[in-house]
């Protein structure tokens, strides 16, 4: 038995819209047919979900996400982690390694292979580690772990201090055709502080993380990537200077590729309504001006891809306030309607921009066969519901954590259906 969606609005990254009717057989699309006015297709047999007036996507894809399995159980696991993910429309996920153990061994990458297809709901695709445990002294075994299945080598969490070790990482990696990936960071500029150096570490007498910290690792990065040509992806753009650099980057033909976080979309250091540490994330939200410069980032390709960066942290450990909660907020299950709602509706972006950022260009930057309703491909399909507009309610969230600073926001544009290599995982 298939699954025909019926009369579903399509969008493509120009902003041609159109009324389609899909057909999902096994895990794959095995037809797409123009639903011209009254036009319907023989469905007997087969499952039908009507998808009029609905938006019918890719399923989305997210590069950044923190699962928490192995060691962190208590924050989420796969099994949580993936039924949070495809309640906010992701059909392909791309897991950090920051993990305990940290992913830096064939074991644990095959520990969250075998995880993720016996308790997820969706795609998992891991990254491992730059170096062992992330402790930036000793590279790890790249050509294990690629065999193993990694995508892509990052010590997210942390940047790599040493500037020749990243070198040689770079040097490693693209002698095998793989990316690495950058958590931009340096530790001599950014020792305890729990937010960005700014209106608000000022008003509350708190150390400011400066923007530097992450600009420094930007601009040396580029430059060892120019070196080695590697291609090298920068996690979670949140200052100018780390804008300027990478377009300065691009310009000059470097292989650098970029993404940026909802929450440094939308929010500033100046929308921190107290001591909350649900609105404590690294890196930290920076100032009006440069959100301004992320989101044209964003706009003008310089930032490639929207990612969420979800990353749970249990209630008890977010209590703990400003000072001593951990860095992170939830991610998956507000992406969407967040941005839907601060750039579609108000006519900033078009539908066709924010579903590429989410779709088909993640697929492009990696590499990966997903992100599009080519017949043939990957049966992973989002349908969304455009006009309801819904509170963010922390009882619906599905993520085993809560942490997240949009709780009680009004917010237009929900995924209702998920449909993950054939199969409906959230509805
Ligand atoms: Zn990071």
């Amino acid at each position: 038995m298939g699954i025909w969606i019926l009369n579903g609005l399509t969008v493509d990254v120009n902003n041609v819209q159109a009324k389609k009717h899909i057909f999902v057989e096994n895990d794959k699309i095995a037809q797409v047919l123009d639903a011209a006015e009254g036009s319907a297709p023989r469905t007997e047999g087969h499952e039908v979900i009507d998808a009029a007036g609905k938006l019918v996507t890719p399923g989305f894809i997210d590069m950044h996400v923190h699962l928490r399995e192995p060691g962190f159980e208590h924050k989420e696991n796969i099994a949580t982690g993936t039924r949070s993910a495809a309640r906010g429309g992701f059909t392909t996920i791309a897991c950090m390694p920051n993990t305990r153990p940290v992913i830096d061994t064939v074991d644990t990458v095959n520990y969250i292979l075998d995880k993720a297809a016996t308790e997820g709901v969706i795609r998992v695709l891991p990254y491992g580690t730059i170096t062992k445990n992330e402790l930036g002294r000793e590279l790890t075994d790249f050509a294990a772990l690629k065999e193993a299945g990694v995508i892509g080598y990052t010590d997210d969490g942390v940047g790599v201090q040493n500037a020749q070790m990243m070198k040689d990482a770079m040097a490693l990696a693209v002698s095998i055709g793989m990316p690495i990936i950058a958590h931009c960071e340096d530790d001599t500029l950014v020792v305890g502080a729990p937010v960005s150096e700014g209106s608000f570490s000022k008003k509350h007498g708190l150390k400011g993380i400066p923007n530097e910290s992450e600009a420094i690792h930007v601009g040396r990065d580029v430059l060892l990537a120019e070196a080695t040509g590697v291609h090298y992806h920068v996690c979670h753009v949140s200052t100018e200077q780390s804008v300027r650099l990478i377009r300065h980057a691009k310009q000059f033909g470097i292989k650098v590729t970029a993404e940026v976080c909802p929450h440094h979309l939308v929010l500033s250091d100046e929308d921190i309504p107290g001591l909350d540490a649900n609105w404590k994330m690294n890196p930290p939200l920076r100032t009006p001006r440069d959100v301004q410069a992320v989101i044209e980032g964003l706009e003008d390709g310089t930032i490639d891809i929207i990612v969420t960066d979800h990353a749970p942290h249990s209630e008890e450990e977010k209590a703990k306030g400003m000072m001593l909660a951990p860095f992170g907020i939830l991610g998956f299950e507000t992406a969407f309607s967040l941005l839907y709602t601060k750039f579609v509706l108000t006519g900033k972006w078009t539908l066709g921009f924010l579903v590429d950022r989410m779709t088909k260009k993640p697929a492009d930057v990696f590499g990966l066969p997903y992100g599009t309703l080519n017949v043939g491909s990957a049966a992973d399909i989002t349908i969304v519901d455009l006009e309801t507009k819904l509170e963010v309610l922390k009882e619906e969230i599905v993520s085993r954590s809560k942490n997240t600073p949009f709780i009680g926001w009004k917010l237009q544009g929900w995924p209702i259906v998920t449909i993950a290599s054939g199969k409906v995982v959230w509805s």
